[in-house]
Parts: C-alpha cells; sequence; structure tokens
C-alpha cells in the first residue's frame, strides 16, 4: 500500500529498503522505472490525469525533497525517510558497482553524461559505463544505442516531467534492467553544478540553497506553500 499524498502514492521505505528492491528489479529485468516525485510533480499530476498514471505505474515512487515527507506527517501518515534521487542513485550505483553491473547516462547538456560518466567510474570502481547521450539531440538515435548496450540501469535525466513521460512511452520498446528518472543529478555527478554543503542537506534546506543560486527558480518554488495547503485540505477532509 502506498501514501497518499494529494493523490500520488508515495513508498514508505528506508534507503536499504528502496536500493534492495532497485536491485531485485535489476536482477529480473523488469524494464520498469523508479520516479522521485517533489511537489511540484504532484501538483500538475492533480491537472495531469496521464501524468498521474505514469507516476502510480513506476516500481518505485520515493519522495524527494521535504515538501513531500511534511505533506505525509501532516496527513498523519509519515514516510520511512526522505529518499532526495541523488542519493538513492549515489548508494544503488555503489551497489551495482559491486555486482559489476552496467549503467547507461541519458540527459543534460552535451558533455555532461560524459563527464559524470567519468567522475562515477573514479568514485564506483566496478561499474561499467556502456553508453551517455545527451538530452537536447533527436531522441531516436540514442533510443538504438540504448537498445545495442542493453544496461541494467537507464539513468534518464531531462527534468520533470519530460523524463516520465519519456521512460513511460519508450520504456518497453529498451532492453534495460531498470530505468529512473532522476533530473539533474547528471549535472552534479559532473561537478557543473555543486550540490548544497552538507548541513542545508540535512536540515532539508536544499532546495533553499538551490534557490540562492538560481532564483528564477522562484516561480516555480512558490507553487510549495499552495501543495501544503492543498494537503491540509486533504487531511480535512478525511476527518
Ligand atoms: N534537460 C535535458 N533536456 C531537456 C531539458 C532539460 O536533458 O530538453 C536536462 C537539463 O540539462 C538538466 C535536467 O534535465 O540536466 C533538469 O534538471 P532540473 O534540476 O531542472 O530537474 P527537475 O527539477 O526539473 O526535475
Amino acid at each position: 500500500m502506498r501514501t497518499d499524498v494529494l493523490g500520488v502514492g508515495f513508498d514508505s521505505l528506508t534507503m536499504e529498503q528502496a536500493v534492495t528492491q532497485a536491485l531485485e528489479e535489476i536482477a529480473a529485468r523488469s524494464g520498469r522505472y523508479i520516479v522521485t516525485p517533489n511537489p511540484e510533480i504532484v501538483w500538475l499530476c492533480r491537472k495531469d490525469k496521464a501524468l498521474g498514471q505514469i507516476i502510480g505505474q513506476a516500481a518505485l515512487v520515493l519522495p524527494d525533497g521535504v515538501g513531500i515527507t511534511l505533506g505525509a506527517k501532516i496527513l498523519g501518515r509519515p514516510l520511512a525517510a526522505r529518499l532526495p534521487g541523488i542519493d538513492f542513485v549515489a548508494n544503488l550505483l555503489a551497489e551495482m558497482a559491486r555486482r559489476g553491473q552496467s549503467v547507461f547516462l541519458y540527459g543534460a547538456k552535451p558533455g555532461v553524461a560524459e563527464q559524470a560518466g567519468e567522475s562515477l567510474l573514479i568514485r564506483y570502481p566496478g561499474l561499467k559505463l556502456v553508453g551517455t547521450a545527451d538530452g537536447y539531440s533527436d531522441d531516436q538515435p540514442t533510443i538504438a544505442a540504448i537498445r545495442a548496450a542493453e544496461p541494467d540501469m537507464l539513468l534518464v535525466c531531462l527534468g520533470a516531467p519530460r523524463q516520465e513521460q519519456w521512460m513511460a512511452r519508450h520504456g518497453a520498446s529498451l532492453d534495460v534492467g531498470l530505468m529512473a528518472g532522476l533530473g539533474g543529478v547528471l549535472d552534479v555527478f559532473s561537478g557543473s553544478v555543486k550540490r548544497a554543503p552538507k548541513i542545508f542537506q540535512k536540515l532539508g534546506l536544499e532546495w533553499f540553497y538551490r534557490l540562492c543560486k538560481e532564483p528564477r527558480r522562484i516561480g516555480r518554488m512558490m507553487r510549495l506553500p499552495l501543495f501544503l495547503f492543498a494537503v491540509i485540505g486533504q487531511r480535512i477532509r478525511r476527518k
């Protein structure tokens, strides 16, 4: 049973449980996908039912960001943990490296995925990098490259909701173990974008650090108070 936050069901898992389940999907070569929605995506799903279905069909729906875990708490159904996509995938790649498994990196500006790949190979010896593609070129050659590479894991980093729509649309035609939609993680792995200092991460204030660095995100972030009001509404209606 998933925990419902404004119509989107989240899996309540610890990091270890989430990684174990992902490894099982890879071992079974399920070809399914993982999503890590933030409040913005939950908000979009209220209007876009097709997107809501895409999220609902994911193998794992992980709470990325403090807005979701706070929302679940307000609803009286706290989730086991907040699982930022980047921390989740870092843990998963570490385990995959131990097993000698392979990854394909798709998304971000030209050159970023290659750079991210280089640093991941240093960070996780044993990991196999079987391909990279940027997220701005025609996707047909990329699809052909992924089919040829047959990766255990495909990271789709096109930003939400594009990456979720892409995985739902093309996933079945690819031969992959598992996929995950992970927004800007290749920018961070490549070193082109710096992550917030640890203290911001611990306090759940990574969003605030990002906002200071990229003030143009304010428009998107103003949806967070709206989201929390709607969560309070959901709680009141249930009583
Ligand atoms: N991106 C891409 N193709 C596009 C649009 C975006 O590959 O057509 C990449 C972009 O370069 C960035 C990531 O998708 O690396 C989006 O990162 P962001 O942190 O904005 O993710 P979001 O918060 O939107 O999920």
